[in-house]
């Protein structure tokens, strides 16, 4: 039998033992509008891996017309998506569980089970994988005595530098095969068979094992110790910041989480990063991560559908198009900028600038989680839905998070350096110079009154709504605004 092998699962902790049959689908590439580097990064890591002795390479248009093409079996580790795993659901393949997250389907059941598919909280599960897992435990007890540090890596951005002192990420050398897929997308692109956006560049992350390996061992020596305290923060000059870039190789199934953890604790162990970093990291790897993962299954195929706000507006041309040269807003001009040239965004500025954005906008869910798979060159289909509909924009009416992720101008200027050079002032809600995420935020909650009346959570923000005596001014000047800012 041979193994056919995904997209994803390019490392070898999925490898069968059997001869691989990998495949390059221009077919996948002309389904959406990619990112350049996004799909640069896609034909590069599966090119690589044709290279190993037991791969061959197959091309052909889509899965399904080279499944018709063949009468071989197959077997092949259970994929990461919906769509593929209907693929898979027939006699010709021999399905093995999936791998490349530290808990399995089984345990996730389990620890579900007393919930009855309610009341989960993520907290409760990352202590139960860390129980588990041994991961900073000393038996039953969190080394430190916490299991969460989170109270010491809430720094906002250090003031009158433009990047952390931190040593600059891991990068890659390009080589010949990045020269061919260039080539390929070029010519492509150019005979109207794929529709590439943002900026071409320099390969970012990596896309072989080796290259996985490089850039795991340089973050944990080199960058690790500083994750923790700015891992909230921004900065306009650092698009990096001491953030990991793992989430590409760790998708590509280049990287198995546990050794990623395991490698983390280690450096504790050594003294090399301090416990609140290593804990904040191993929280994002084994926690997040997996999270993510099983409610992506535990949510079901619907979920991207969900639109709890009713949210309906387009998204804006410079979003689309990734040009964000007339947008006033220094921090949505500045972050749409980072997406075009690198395809790529930390955590807060996903979640806290654009995120927080496009709900107060109303951007149309599953519009915007489209545009993140398309855009970002870790996007994938299960990792997206619990993110974005999810986290970002409570399209799902809180089965994700308790409350809305939304904030204004004020969280923006604490935690990063952007409105220094904005035109607008995050302390104003109404007139010339009204911070958009500020007047966004009021108006936000005027425009979900009836939905988020009766969140306890929103309770507080929603009195201070009614009491606001420039309710209405706000109404209109952001009605004005529109999605442009
Ligand atoms: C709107 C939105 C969109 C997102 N889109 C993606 C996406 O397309 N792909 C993706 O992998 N992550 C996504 N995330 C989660 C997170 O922002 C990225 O994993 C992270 O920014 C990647 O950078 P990093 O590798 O430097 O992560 P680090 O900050 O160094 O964190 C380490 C690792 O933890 C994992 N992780 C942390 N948070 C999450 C999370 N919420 N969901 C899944 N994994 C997590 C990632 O594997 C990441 O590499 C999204 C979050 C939001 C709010
Ligand atoms: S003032 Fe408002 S729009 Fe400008 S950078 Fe700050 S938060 Fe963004």
């Amino acid at each position: 039998m041979q193994q056919l092998l995904f997209a994803y699962q390019l490392g070898p902790h999925f490898d069968l033992g059997e001869p691989i049959v990998l495949l390059e689908s221009i077919g996948r590439l002309a389904a959406r509008p990619y990112h350049w580097q996004k799909a640069h990064l896609i034909l590069s890591a599966i090119r690589h891996r044709a290279q190993d002795d037991n791969v061959t390479l197959v091309k052909a248009p889509s899965y399904r017309e080279f499944l018709a093409s063949s009468a071989a079996s197959f077997t092949v580790v259970n994929p990461t998506s919906f769509g593929y795993r209907k693929l898979v659901d027939s006699e010709r393949f021999t399905v093995f569980p999936s791998r490349g997250f530290v808990t399995n389907e089984d345990r996730w059941a389990s620890w579900m089970a007393p919930k009855s598919g309610k009341g989960f909280v993520f907290e409760d599960f990352y202590r139960d994988t860390r129980r588990r897992t041994g991961l900073l435990m000393n038996d039953a007890v969190p080394i430190g005595g916490a299991f969460n540090f989170d109270h010491e890596n809430r720094l906002p951005a250090p003031k009158k530098v433009s990047s952390l002192p931190v040593a600059p990420p891991w990068q890659p050398t390009e080589d010949d095969i990045d020269a061919g897929v260039r080539r390929d997308l070029m010519r492509w692109q150019a005979e109207g068979k794929i529709q590439l956006s943002g900026k071409d560049g320099p390969r970012l992350f990596a896309v072989t094992r080796q290259e996985a390996l490089a850039a795991l061992t340089h973050f944990i020596a080199e960058r690790l110790d500083l994750f923790g305290p700015y891992e909230d923060a921004g900065l306009e000059g650092d698009w990096a910041m001491s953030h990991s870039l793992l989430s590409v190789p760790l998708n590509f199934g280049l990287l198995d989480p546990l050794e990623v953890a395991l490698a983390a604790e280690a450096a504790y162990h050594s003294g090399n990063a301090r416990l609140s970093s290593v804990e904040g990291f191993i929280r994002q790897v084994i926690g997040w991560r997996d999270f993510v993962w099983h409610l992506y299954w535990h949510f079901g195929e619907d979920y991207t559908g969900l639109n709890f706000l009713s949210a309906t507006a387009e998204l804006p041309p410079s979003w689309k198009e990734l040009d964000s040269t007339h947008v006033q807003a220094n921090c949505v001009s500045h972050t749409i900028a980072k997406v075009s040239d690198r395809g790529w965004l930390h955590h807060i500025e996903r979640l806290m600038i654009l995120g927080n954005v496009a709900m107060q906008r109303g951007f149309n869910p599953r519009e915007l989680n489209d545009w993140f798979i398309s855009s970002f060159v870790d996007g994938t289909p299960w990792v997206m839905p619990v993110n974005v509909i999810g986290m970002s924009q409570f399209a799902d009416g809180g089965m994700m998070s308790t409350k809305p992720y939304a904030g204004g101008g004020a969280y923006i200027s604490k935690m990063t350096n952007y409105c220094g050079e904005c035109p607008y002032n995050p302390k104003v809600r109404v007139g010339e110079n009204a911070c958009p995420v500020t007047a966004g935020y009021w108006a936000f909650l005027d425009r979900s009154e009836a939905e988020l009346t009766g969140n306890f959570r929103m309770a507080q923000p929603m009195a201070a709504m009614r009491k606001m005596v420039d309710r209405q001014a706000i109404r209109e000047q952001e009605k004005l605004r529109g999605t442009a800012l």
